[in-house]
């Protein structure tokens, strides 16, 4: 085996090795697990490996390679990537990283697992994450949290905390997360990469764990916007199987040259002033406005009047959404099953019980208590109505700018632990979950590390509907001033 360091490479980079036979696909995959089995004690990223998938589709590759017909109609031929554990695929294991599906086995495969699977990308494996996509850290996971390849004391951020790890740790080039109200953005802003969530619509969710059918969205995490842009082209197709998705005929790598002459970027001034952003992240966006002006944007001031409603608004419509979604996990058709019961009743809400962890039944108990008769009114109506508010204020905000910067998550990466109240556990996601409720592009990219604590900060950028293009052009531009993500050294 040809023995090298696969930490640095990008996607891109794979691609041009592999095209001039500096190495074949098999070496890719056997590199990849020699700094897996390195690091993956301290970083705990993975669920699962799959190195027989991978090294099957590594093989396909290498024989592309002596075909001639390397690469040919494949956006990520012999790319390393990996899947958050709520993403179907067929053999491996799903279990969303709960005692609920520890031993469910995929019986087929996600649309957006299939999409790269097609593309040539080589599967190496499933991505912890918080139970369910509830959390941001990482911590609700039944098998322990993913650690923050920057300082292994603090969290990755959640709840794709393992794919943002994966990538920042420099195992895979590219990974695949979900994004229900921050889960891309904030775990990619505290390890220092790239994540991006699409435009509700963009990418199939067919075949991913429902959490939140309203809200969620699949989109990639990179270290640069060159990889970020072949994943959304491999990611953004319209799907018969999930009829929210539109897909995008935009070839996403044409659009990032770093070119934002005459754009018009929004700063929302209630952002920059609320109570738990950190002055040091805060100072991060104000360079990062001063940056792209003089790359020669327009930096304008505007407001979201009701974004201030989001997290209230999303913690009534979240758990009502996953109350449904998880009504399956009955440990009859799904799911953990406490057996030896006399009567169903009693074996659901043992197994039920058994099978969730806290964070997941205090979301099932909200939903169920929201939507109940009398409640419902109160509370499940005005959140919708709060929604449609959100989106006229982004509606009218886009009437006068290309995009929108804002903080990705009010501080750095926090220690395991630190945050124990789960009412300020949701507040991680302060400047993010506006951009669910109304459905925009929205993404995280890092743009260096904080004067005070020295971790990495991202910056959210948000673009109007169907137009991510947008947020991937200013990014490119972020991108030329502070380079790609880093690498994370684990220490
Ligand atoms: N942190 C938020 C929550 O706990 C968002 C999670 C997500 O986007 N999946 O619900």
């Amino acid at each position: 085996m040809y023995q090298f360091n696969t930490k640095t490479f990008t996607a891109v980079d794979y691609m041009i090795h592999l095209k001039e036979r500096a190495f074949r696909a098999t070496d890719i995959v056997e590199n990849t697990f020699n700094v897996i089995e390195e690091l993956e004690q301290k970083l705990n990223c993975f669920t699962e490996i799959t190195k027989e998938a991978a090294l099957n589709a590594a093989k396909a590759t290498d024989d592309r390679v002596k075909d001639h017909t390397f690469g040919e109609g494949k956006t990520l031929d012999g790319v390393p990537v990996a899947f958050k554990d709520n993403m179907n695929m067929l053999g491996t294991f799903t279990t969303c990283s709960s005692q609920m599906l520890k031993n469910y086995k995929s019986t087929y495969t996600a649309t957006c697992v299939e999409d790269l699977l097609e593309e040539g990308a080589l599967p190496i494996g499933k991505l912890n994450m918080d139970e369910f996509a509830f959390g941001s850290s990482t911590e609700t996971s039944v098998f322990g949290p993913s650690k923050n390849p920057h300082d292994t004391s603090r969290v990755p951020g959640g709840s794709s905390g393992g794919s943002a790890a994966a990538v920042a740790a420099g195992y895979v080039p590219i990974a695949l997360g979900s994004d229900t109200g921050g889960s891309i953005r904030q775990p990619a802003s505290l390890c220092g990469i790239i994540g991006i969530k699409p435009t509700y619509g963009l990418v199939s969710r067919y075949g991913v764990v429902a959490f939140g059918s309203s809200l969620d969205q699949v989109g990639p995490f990179a270290r640069t916007m060159a990889d970020a842009a072949l994943a959304m082209n491999s990611l953004c197709k319209k799907d018969p199987k999930d009829c929210t998705s539109q897909g995008s005929k935009t070839d996403f790598t044409t659009v990032i040259d770093g070119n934002v002459k005459g754009m018009k970027i929004g700063i929302v001034k209630s952002f920059l002033d609320a109570e738990g952003l950190t002055s040091e992240v805060k100072h991060k966006i104000e360079e990062t406005a001063k940056v792209l002006e003089e790359a020669g944007a327009q930096i304008i001031e505007i407001e979201l009047p009701n974004a201030k409603a989001a997290i209230s608004a999303y913690y009534v419509l979240g758990p009502c959404e996953a109350f449904s979604n998880l009504a399956r996990f009955d440990s009859v058709r799904y799911g953990y099953c406490d057996e030896g019961h006399a009567d169903l009743a009693s074996q659901y809400e043992a197994s039920r019980k058994a099978g969730f962890g806290k964070e997941a039944r205090r979301r099932i108990f909200l939903g169920s208590y929201l939507l109940s008769a009398g409640v419902y009114e109160q509370y499940y109506y005005p959140a919708q109505q709060v929604r449609t508010l959100i989106t006229n204020d982004y509606k009218q905000a886009f009437e006068k700018v290309d995009c929108i910067l804002a903080p990705a998550s009010p501080r750095t990466a926090f220690k395991f632990g630190e945050i124990s109240d789960p009412a300020q556990m949701y507040l991680s996601d302060m400047f993010t979950i506006s951009i669910n409720i109304a459905g925009n592009g929205g993404m995280s990219f890092p743009v260096g590390f904080g004067e005070d604590t020295n971790l990495p900060i991202g910056a959210q950028l948000i673009a109007p509907a169907f137009k991510d293009e947008n947020m991937l052009r200013v990014a490119s531009a972020l991108e030329k001033h502070y380079g790609p993500a880093e690498i994370a050294e684990v220490k």
